[in-house]
């Protein structure tokens, strides 16, 4: 997407003359690439006839930065896009509250709900968690082992035949059986149960809706209605392409849907489903799942997505500006340090201008830092006198240092999600 978006504003900027036929041209080639990225038809053609309304022709021909114009037009109606009007329900610290978690089978809600506790509980809240899902087999230990590991207290029962939990059963030629449990009643349960407990976070994890499995989508309702709920949480995998924006709405059609968090954004998806989710429940995003374990969560931000969606987190993009800006003789160094290993210091040093543009870089960092600190990955070792120390021989205030650093880890992150989703093109781009 990035390099599409990237070269469509280059060939406009290095158009003499910005008429019509340019914009119009630089917008289809745009449309192309949010297509790919998953954004919904319908946005993108509304975001077009935005974008045609708000470029002013006469600030153009006026001899402002043309690009710039257009560029801030798309980033800002994408914006706009993400942005439902109203935040998400503030939960208050110390104050009870029930959040449900929906969303179809396997979207990652469980994992979730974990991700969502550990998160709180990092702040200084009181999560717990209750597992109303008897329909998927093992979701209970499933459940179970996340919060154990993460040592937030839970609530639910096994539907197997294991643990002492199980109180439903029927005699049935001398032997007993177990039936299945009521998942209504043990999300009451857990919810009285942790109010006791004064937690002030209790989030119940409930089973998927598969495809519309009528059932279960009543049973949904039912463990809403009995919660009261004072948020419901939709859960969608980023993967799901064009059909985010049905599903979302059906969600919302049944349960008060009011936030959205984005699952799998480590994989292939640029995640332009989520700007469907949103104009379909007219809920924010919260936060993206970006991986497997719990702390691979992180707090959505509408700006940086947005940039990742027009081109940062864009493999190809990033490539041309490699190609374009480090020195030709140095182009295979770079590429071969990046494609092994983990991704320190000195390669964002190096890089950083690249991805990051216009984002002005420390000077002189990368003589103030030690080559342990360099070669390091780890941002435990960059403690208070280290930063000071940096900080003073850059002659730079710790402010830019801290900001230094915090670029650095979102940039290796983002640098991870590409290894891990371009391992092959990158591979071919080094051969060349
Ligand atoms: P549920 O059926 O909605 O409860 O979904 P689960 O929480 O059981 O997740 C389904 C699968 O997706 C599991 O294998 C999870 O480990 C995986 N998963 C969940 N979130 C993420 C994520 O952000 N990134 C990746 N890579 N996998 C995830
Ligand atoms: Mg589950």
């Amino acid at each position: 997407l990035g390099g599409s978006i990237s070269r469509a504003l280059q060939q406009m900027s290095n158009a003499t003359m910005i008429d019509e036929k340019v914009l119009n041209d630089c917008l289809n080639d745009i449309t192309r690439a949010l297509l790919q990225s998953d954004v919904q038809f319908k946005l993108v053609g509304d975001m077009q006839t935005n974008i045609k309304k708000i470029v002013n022709f006469d600030d153009l021909a006026a001899g402002h930065n043309k690009r710039k114009i257009i560029q801030q037009a798309i980033f800002n109606e994408l914006c706009k896009i993400l942005d439902p009007g109203k935040p998400a329900f503030t939960l208050k610290k110390g104050e009870t509250s029930v959040v449900m978690f929906v969303g179809l089978q396997g979207s990652g809600k469980t994992t979730t709900c974990t991700k969502y506790a550990h998160y709180h509980q990092k702040k200084g809240w009181k999560p717990a968690l209750v597992c109303a899902d008897t329909f998927r087999a093992g979701a209970f230990d499933q459940l179970k082992q996340n919060a154990t590991k993460a040592k937030i207290p839970f609530y639910g029962r096994p539907n197997g035949l294991r643990g002492n939990f199980i109180t439903d059963f029927v005699m049935i030629d001398q032997e007993l059986v177990y039936t299945e449990s009521d998942p209504v009643r043990i999300a009451v349960e857990g919810v009285e149960r942790f109010k006791k407990e004064n937690c002030d976070l209790i989030i119940v994890d409930t089973s998927g809706r598969h495809k519309q499995e009528a059932a279960l989508f009543e049973e949904m309702c039912q463990v809403s209605e009995a919660t009261k709920p004072d948020l419901v949480i939709f859960v969608m995998d980023s993967s799901i392409g064009q059909a985010a924006f049905d599903q979302a709405q059906a969600f919302k059609q049944s349960v008060a849907v009011g936030a959205v968090i984005v699952t799998k954004m480590d994989g292939h998806a640029k995640g332009g489903g989520a700007l469907s989710a949103v104009a379909a429940t007219k809920s924010p995003v919260i936060f993206i799942g970006t991986g497997e374990l719990t702390d691979e969560f992180e707090v959505f931000d509408v700006k940086p997505f947005v940039s990742r969606l027009l081109g940062m987190g864009d493999f190809s993009g990033f490539m041309d500006k490699i190609h374009e800006i480090v020195p030709m003789d140095q182009q295979a160094e770079l590429l071969q340090e990046l494609s092994e290993g983990t991704f320190t210091l000195r390669n964002f040093l190096k890089m950083g201008p690249i991805v990051l543009e216009a984002i002005s870089m420390l000077p002189g960092a990368s003589q103030e830092l030690m080559p342990k600190e360099l070669d390091s990955s780890n941002l435990k070792l960059m403690n208070e006198s280290r930063i000071m120390r940096i900080a003073r021989g850059c002659g730079r205030p710790v402010r830019d240092v801290m900001e230094m650093l915090e670029k650095y880890k979102t940039t290796a992150k983002t640098w991870k999600r590409l290894k891990i989703s371009k391992k092959g093109d990158m591979n071919a781009q080094n051969m060349r």
